[in-house]
C-alpha cells in the first residue's frame, strides 16, 4: 500500500466546492461575534438550538427537503422532511406544556434511534427544557444514576425499556414526575404511572412558540464517556449551536445537497452535536441507522444510500479494516466524497486504508464531551499529516502547556512555545460550545482551568506547520526508564502489522525501569493467535520503535474492552493485568 506522510488536499470530488481552502486567512477574518450573526436568532433576541435546527428553514425551499431518514433491517425506511420535524416537535413541545413542564427542568431519553428520540430532543429544546439522551444499552443503575444526578422531570422510553430497565427501580428516582412511553412495535403502553406519548403527541397541536432562550441557558447534559474514570455530566447552553454551525462547515463541508452519515448515537455528545445538531442546521439529509455496526451492512448504507459526507470513529473503521479488503471491494462509493473521524487517536493506517478502499482519506478530528464541538481538525482546506489530528479550527486557539511546581488550587500551567515538545493540550476557553460546569462537580470544573485555559487532560504536540499531535491520556501515558511512552504511538506501529487489528497498550509496573510497556491485541478475521505470530509482531515493535520503546510483552485478546462510544478502556486493561478493582464499568460496552 502507498503511504505518503503528507495527502494533499485534493480538487473537490463532484461539482460541490468545499466551504473553504485558505486556512490561514480564514482563521484571521473569523470571530465568534460575526459566526453567531450567521444564525436567525429568536424573534425576542434569544438563540435556541432547535429554532436554529428546524424552524429556521421553514420559509426556505429546505422545509420540504428530508431532516432525517431513518433505516432499520425488515422495516420500510422513514423519511421525515423539516415542515414534518417541526410540526412533530412543536406537538412534543405543547405535551411538556400540557404536563405543566416548566422551562429549565430536565429530560431524558432513554430510546434506540428512534424518530421519538429525535422529536423529544428538538421538541424539548423547543420549550427551554433540558435534554440527555442515554445509549439505551445502559443498565438500570448507570440509567437512574444519571437521572438522580441530573433530578429528571421527564423521561421518554419505550415500553419495553421501561419494564426491563425502569419499572422495578422507579421509586429510586423520586425526581421523576412523568414518564412518556412509546410502544415499540405495537407493545402496550399501559403500564400505571406512565403515560402514552404516541396518544399524547395525537391530540397536541402542531403549532408551538419556541422560547426565547438566552444564548446562556442550558440546554443539554451530556455524560462523558468513562474511559478515565467514573462519566462527569457536562453542561452545555443554547448558544452552542453557534459551534455547531461553524464546525459542520469547517469540519465536515456539509452543504445542503449532501446525504450525511453520522454513526455516532446520541447517547455520545458526537450523535447529539453531529447527529442531529449540524446537519440540521446545514439543512442536511441524515442517514440514521437503527440497526448495530455490521460491516455489510455499512457498505451497504454508505453505497445505496448515496452518502455524500461520512462521520464515524476509529474502533468502527477497525472493525470495518478487520473484515476486510474484498468485503469492500464488493461496493462502489461514487457519491462519497468526505469522510471523517472522531473519538479516539486515529492510527495513520486507517487514513491510508480510507484512501484505498473508499477512494477519500479519512479526516481525523478531536475534541472532548466538554468542548462541545470539533476544535482540532483535518478540513478540506490543507494536507493531511495521517496521525495528526489536524489544525485549530477558525475561533480555536490551542497550545501545549506543562504544570508548574505547585500544590495549591487552581492549576499553574506555561504554554511551551517550542515546535514537537510533548505537553497537555489546552485551549483558551472563549468559544460558545464550551461546556459550563461539571453538575454537581464544581471542584473538578475548577481544576480544568489555568487562567482562561481549559485544561484537557490529553497530552500531544505541536509541530512546526501548527498541526497537533495526539500523546496519549494524561492517565495513559507509560513512564519505563526516564521515557515517557504515548499508547498511541505503540499502538500504531503495532497496527502496521498486517495480523493486528486494534491494540491497546498500558504501563506495567516494574522495579527497575517504573513501567514497562504491554500490549494487547486482537487480531484481524482469519488470523490465528499462536507464539509465531507473537515473535512475529513483537519484533515488528522492536524494529519501529527500539527497545526502549516497544512492547515488552503481547497478549491476544479476541476484543478489547471499550465503552459503548467506542473507546478503548486502557485503565480497565491495566486494572486486569493487575487484579485490581475495575472501578466504573457503567459505559463497558457488553461481551468486553
Ligand atoms: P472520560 O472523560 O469520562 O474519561 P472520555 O474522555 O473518553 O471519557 P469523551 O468526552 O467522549 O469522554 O472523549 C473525549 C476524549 O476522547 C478526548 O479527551 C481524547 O482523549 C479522546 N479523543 C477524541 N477524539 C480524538 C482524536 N481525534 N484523537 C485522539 N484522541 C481523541
Ligand atoms: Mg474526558
Amino acid at each position: 500500500m502507498n503511504r505518503p506522510a503528507v495527502i494533499h488536499k485534493t480538487s473537490p470530488v463532484g461539482s460541490v466546492k468545499p466551504h473553504w481552502d485558505d486556512y490561514e486567512g480564514e482563521r484571521s477574518r473569523f470571530s465568534w461575534r460575526k459566526a453567531r450573526q450567521a444564525l436567525s436568532g429568536m424573534p425576542g433576541g434569544g438563540i435556541n438550538m432547535a429554532f436554529e435546527a428546524v424552524d429556521r428553514h421553514l420559509d426556505t425551499p429546505t422545509r420540504d427537503s428530508v431532516a432525517l431518514r431513518f433505516v432499520a433491517r425488515n422495516q420500510p425506511a422513514l423519511d421525515l422532511s423539516y415542515a414534518e420535524l417541526a410540526r412533530q416537535t412543536n406537538r412534543f413541545a405543547n405535551v411538556l406544556e400540557g404536563l405543566g413542564v416548566q422551562k429549565g427542568a430536565h429530560l431524558f431519553v432513554l430510546a434506540g434511534r428512534m424518530p421519538a428520540l429525535y422529536i423529544a430532543v428538538l421538541g424539548a429544546l423547543k420549550k427551554g427544557v433540558v435534554v440527555t439522551p442515554m445509549f439505551s444499552a445502559f443498565g438500570p443503575e448507570p440509567i437512574a444514576t444519571r437521572i438522580n444526578l441530573g433530578a429528571g422531570e421527564v423521561l421518554v422510553t419505550t415500553d419495553v425499556l421501561y419494564q426491563r430497565k425502569i419499572k422495578p427501580w422507579r421509586q429510586q428516582m423520586p425526581s421523576l414526575r412523568h414518564v412518556l412511553l412509546v410502544a415499540e412495535e405495537g407493545g402496550l403502553t399501559q403500564e400505571p404511572d406512565t403515560l402514552d406519548l404516541g396518544q399524547l403527541l395525537r391530540e397536541a397541536s402542531d403549532a408551538f412558540t419556541t422560547v426565547n432562550t438566552s444564548g446562556q441557558d442550558p440546554a443539554l447534559l451530556h455524560f462523558t464517556s468513562g474511559t478515565t474514570g467514573t462519566p462527569k455530566g457536562a453542561l452545555h447552553v443554547h448558544e452552542a449551536v453557534v459551534t455547531h454551525f461553524q464546525t459542520g462547515r469547517y469540519a465536515l463541508d456539509l452543504h445542503e445537497e449532501d446525504r450525511f452519515w453520522c454513526t455516532a448515537d446520541p447517547g455520545w455528545v458526537t450523535g447529539t452535536s453531529y447527529g442531529i445538531m449540524a446537519p440540521l442546521l446545514q439543512g442536511v439529509t441524515s442517514l440514521i441507522d437503527r440497526e448495530e455496526f455490521d460491516a455489510e451492512r455499512w457498505y451497504h448504507l454508505l453505497a445505496e444510500e448515496r452518502i455524500s459526507v461520512w462521520y464515524t470513529a476509529p474502533t468502527a473503521l477497525r472493525m470495518l479494516m478487520k473484515a476486510g479488503k474484498a468485503l469492500a471491494q464488493q461496493h462502489r462509493f461514487p457519491a462519497l466524497r468526505f469522510v471523517a473521524s472522531v473519538g479516539e487517536p486515529l492510527n495513520p493506517e486507517a487514513v491510508w486504508w480510507g484512501q484505498e478502499v473508499l477512494g477519500l482519506p479519512i479526516h481525523d478530528n478531536w475534541w472532548q464531551t466538554e468542548t462541545g464541538g470539533i476544535m482540532i481538525a483535518n478540513t478540506p482546506a490543507f494536507d493531511i499529516k495521517p496521525g495528526s489530528m489536524g489544525r485549530p479550527l477558525p475561533g480555536i486557539d490551542a497550545f501545549i502547556v506543562e504544570h508548574l511546581e505547585f500544590e495549591g488550587e487552581p492549576p499553574r500551567v506555561r504554554v511551551l512555545e517550542t515546535p514537537d515538545v510533548e505537553g497537555e493540550l489546552a485551549l483558551r476557553a472563549n468559544w460558545p460550545s464550551m461546556f459550563r460546569g461539571y453538575l454537581n462537580n464544581e471542584t473538578r470544573y475548577a481544576k480544568c482551568f489555568a487562567g482562561d485555559l481549559y485544561l484537557t487532560g490529553d497530552l500531544a504536540r505541536r509541530d512546526a506547520e501548527g498541526y497537533f499531535w495526539f500523546v496519549g491520556r494524561a492517565d495513559d501515558v507509560i513512564k519505563s526508564a526516564g521515557h515517557l511512552i504515548g499508547p498511541f504511538e505503540v499502538e500504531s506501529v503495532l497496527m502496521e502489522h498486517a495480523a493486528v487489528a486494534e491494540a491497546g497498550v498500558i504501563g506495567k509496573p516494574d522495579p527497575v525501569v517504573g513501567e514497562v510497556v504491554k500490549a494487547f491485541v486482537s487480531l484481524k478475521d482469519g488470523c490465528t493467535a499462536n507464539e509465531m505470530l507473537r515473535m512475529d509482531i513483537l519484533a515488528h515493535a522492536r524494529k519501529r520503535l527500539g527497545p526502549a520503546v516497544a512492547p515488552k510483552e503481547i497478549a491476544f485478546l479476541p476484543v478489547l474492552p471499550r465503552t459503548r462510544s467506542g473507546k478503548i478502556m486502557r485503565r480497565l486493561l491495566k486494572a486486569r493485568e493487575l487484579g485490581l478493582p475495575e472501578g466504573d464499568t457503567s459505559t463497558l460496552e457488553a461481551g468486553a
